[in-house]
């Protein structure tokens, strides 16, 4: 696996059967997200005593959170199916209509990256979440009529990652919002702890601590540096994840510290050195350190901005001086790395 994958929050496909393996599947083995399990177990418990399906859910936060796997613990809690697709897979409105009329009443129908549904689709799903019903054409041509077919009830759940770009009318149709945070090292240390009982691995407090500290708040990589971490420890050591043990995997491995890799070093001295801290556009730098545009703003800059290294400013890309000292360098002078840029 290339260094850079392993910080990367969304599924590889080496990743697909140790999800599967490590999920959790019940509210209760879920670590974190305090405030969003708060509401939801009210919101099942009214649900099943009013004999209701949950009211449509939309979770919003970066990838890797959980967001795909508390839909799952839903439907788990309600006792009821999920069907999962998402935003650009479903590309003609009969093919939201035949996912829709299949669901049996209560079910859930999961869509991920709901904001990349196309506008004929999302209208065809306004009228399926008020109402519970669907327009489908009857022919074609000059002779085509709609009919109105009525749907059981369901829940929708929308995953997405850019909450922003949701339409108004769509937004307007979830009862409910759930914003997901990074993981803070504690939560991180349970979800690795929780993992490593499933897998057989033993892990020190402090082992843990040193994979939560250099996971970048994500769930998804915590589980994946435990991984790599565990085969470090089985070849080198005794199976055991000290922190030793885990300081010297994650050394290797190329993540730092503050689990910062490659890339995010390379990004960071290149704003501070080539770019005099910036501001820089997405474009250059994207080019100044080989690496797709996309990648950068999803996979490295949400965690750089997080930790205080890197801001955003309407005139691009900034270096902050928290960045500069990390690199042993001064910040310059009377710059406190936004206000003289904005
Ligand atoms: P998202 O849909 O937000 O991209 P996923 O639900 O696919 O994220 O979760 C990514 C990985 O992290 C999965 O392997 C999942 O089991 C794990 N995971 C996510 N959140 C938690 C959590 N709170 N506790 C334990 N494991 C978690």
């Amino acid at each position: 696996m290339a260094n850079a994958d392993l910080v990367n929050p969304e599924p590889l496909e080496d990743d697909r059967s140790y999800d599967e393996q490590i999920r959790p599947a019940k509210l209760a083995d879920f670590p974190g997200q305090e405030p969003i399990k708060d509401k939801l177990r009210i919101a099942i418990q009214a649900a099943k005593q009013r004999s209701e399906p949950l009211d449509h859910l939309l979770l919003s936060g970066p990838p890797g959170l959980g967001k795909t796997t508390l839909a799952r613990i839903l439907a788990n809690e309600m006792g009821v199916d999920i069907k999962q697709s998402s935003g650009p897979v479903i590309e003609r409105q009969a093919d939201l209509s035949a996912i829709l009329t299949s669901l049996e009443s209560f079910d859930i129908l999961f869509i991920d990256e709901i904001h990349r549904l196309n506008h004929a689709v999302e209208e065809t799903l306004y009228s399926a979440m008020e109402d519970f019903e669907v327009d489908i054409m009857l022919g074609k041509g000059p002779t085509a009529r709609s009919m109105k077919i009525g749907l059981k009830p369901f829940t929708l759940i929308g995953a997405t990652t850019r909450a922003g770009l949701l339409t108004p009318p769509l937004r307007a149709r979830f009862g409910d919002v759930c914003r997901f945070d990074l993981y803070s090292p504690a939560e991180l240390v349970r979800i690795i702890e929780r993992s490593a009982r499933i897998l057989s691995v033993p892990v020190t407090d402090d082992g843990s601590l040193e994979i939560a500290s250099r996971s970048r708040g994500t769930a998804r990589v915590a589980n994946r540096l435990l991984r790599r971490v565990r085969d470090f420890a089985q070849v080198k050591g005794d199976g055991t994840i000290t922190r030793e043990v885990a300081d010297a995997a994650l050394n290797l491995l190329r993540i730092d510290p503050l689990g910062l890799d490659d890339m995010d070093r390379a990004i960071l001295e290149t704003v501070i050195r080539k770019f005099s801290g910036g501001p820089v556009g997405l474009s250059s730098l994207a080019v100044a350190v080989g690496e797709e545009r996309q990648t950068l703003e999803e996979v490295h800059e949400p965690y750089l901005i997080q930790i205080g290294f890197l801001k955003r400013t309407p005139a691009g890309r900034v270096a902050t001086p928290l960045a500069f000292r990390h690199f042993g360098m001064t910040p310059p002078a009377g710059d406190s790395g936004q206000t003289s840029l904005l």
